[in-house]
């Protein structure tokens, strides 16, 4: 297959690239670099059958050539970015959708969503399964990374209901490991980077808040999964193991064996109190279940991070 993968040089879209490419596809790399870095891709820039450009995919573009697939990663992810890039987010997450699924339909190719666990906002309904039409707050800050995925939602179930686009959509549920930007805000690499420069690790609020933390090679199986099935979805990809702040914290100073301590700060406008999948249609539809334990992925995630200069974990931003 030849597959477009938008976001291609992020954190989750560079180890899908890496993945379709170990299994023999060819990968087209579309990144704006906003929130991704060429550093993520370089490894594959040399090898026949990568091409990656620079291409903001709000705006209009083609792809030279057969296209299979297109896995639409494009959007910033973490609280941080989305609030900083809100304009961009909405417009990714709209234009940015539209344009991918228009790339599908003139080639015929499958179309998978990088959906998110953020459509539920706030969950009334606990653990979260696909039925669910989740509490999102249209307005609050939260709202430009969720709206625009539900739009996008939306526009996805409407180009394969009219266009019969072969499109899918997955919702994605926290993920976390090697890649992920050091200074993204997200809570894995604020705890791990926090706990081995030895700063205070800053849960937000009472760390009661409880997320499900799915490492990233389960995550992308899953997603290739999907891009081989003709499935619509919508379908969780996500670690049904559900950890409060305070667990997470606990463990990574473990695992990390640092004598850090915890600073507790505000707690976001809108931030969802507890968030689970329920991922039996995963594996009913996709054969999929996450493999990888909390414990392991936060070992191999902690090493990572480990091996990085140190002036990084020391950075300010954090
Ligand atoms: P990331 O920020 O590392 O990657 C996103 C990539 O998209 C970046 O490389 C960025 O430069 C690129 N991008 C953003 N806007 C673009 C544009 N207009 N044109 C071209 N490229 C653009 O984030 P991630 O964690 O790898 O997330 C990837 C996708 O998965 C996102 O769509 C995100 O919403 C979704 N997702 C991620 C998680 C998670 O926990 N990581 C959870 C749910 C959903
Ligand atoms: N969080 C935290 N400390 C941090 C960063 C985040 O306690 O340094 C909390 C955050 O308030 C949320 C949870 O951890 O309740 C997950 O945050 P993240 O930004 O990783 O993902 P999301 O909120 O999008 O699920």
């Amino acid at each position: 297959m030849r597959v477009v993968v938008t976001g291609g040089a992020g954190f989750l879209g560079s180890h899908l690239c890496e993945s379709l490419m170990l299994r023999g596809d060819s990968v087209v790399c579309l990144d704006d670099l906003s929130t991704g870095r060429r550093g993520n891709v370089e490894h594959l820039l040399r090898k026949p059958g990568f091409e990656f450009f620079a291409v903001d995919v709000s705006g209009e573009f083609e792809v030279e050539g057969p296209v299979d697939a297109v896995a639409h990663l494009a959007s910033p992810a973490s609280p941080p970015d989305y609030l900083r890039l809100a304009l961009e987010t909405l417009a990714v997450g709209s234009r940015g959708t539209e344009h991918a699924l228009r790339l599908a339909d003139r080639h015929g190719a499958r179309f998978v969503l990088a959906s998110t666990s953020e459509v539920y906002g706030d969950p009334l309904v606990h653990p979260q399964g696909e039925g669910y039409w989740g509490n999102v707050n249209p307005v609050g800050p939260r709202s430009v990374y969720d709206e625009a995925k539900r739009f996008a939602e939306a526009l996805t179930t409407a180009y394969r209901n009219k266009r019969g686009v072969n499109a899918g959509i997955l919702r994605i549920f926290n993920t976390y490991g090697p890649r992920m930007r050091p200074e993204d805000g997200r809570v894995v690499s604020n705890f791990i980077r926090q706990a081995l420069a030895g700063k205070p690790l800053t849960i937000y609020g009472d760390g009661k808040q409880t997320r499900s933390f799915c490492y990233v090679d389960d995550l992308v199986r899953g997603i290739l999964a999907m891009l081989d099935s003709a499935e619509p979805g919508p379908i969780n990809l996500g670690n049904p193991d559900e950890r409060s702040m305070e667990e997470l914290a606990g463990l990574v100073l473990r695992l990390t064996g640092s004598e850090s301590g915890i600073e507790y700060l505000p707690l976001p406008e809108d931030d969802p109190v507890r968030r689970r999948p329920l991922t039996s249609l995963a594996q009913e539809r996709l054969a999929w279940s996450p493999q990888v334990t909390v414990e392991e992925g936060l070992r191999r995630t902690v090493d990572w991070f480990g091996s990085l200069p140190q002036q990084v974990l020391l950075d300010p931003r954090c």
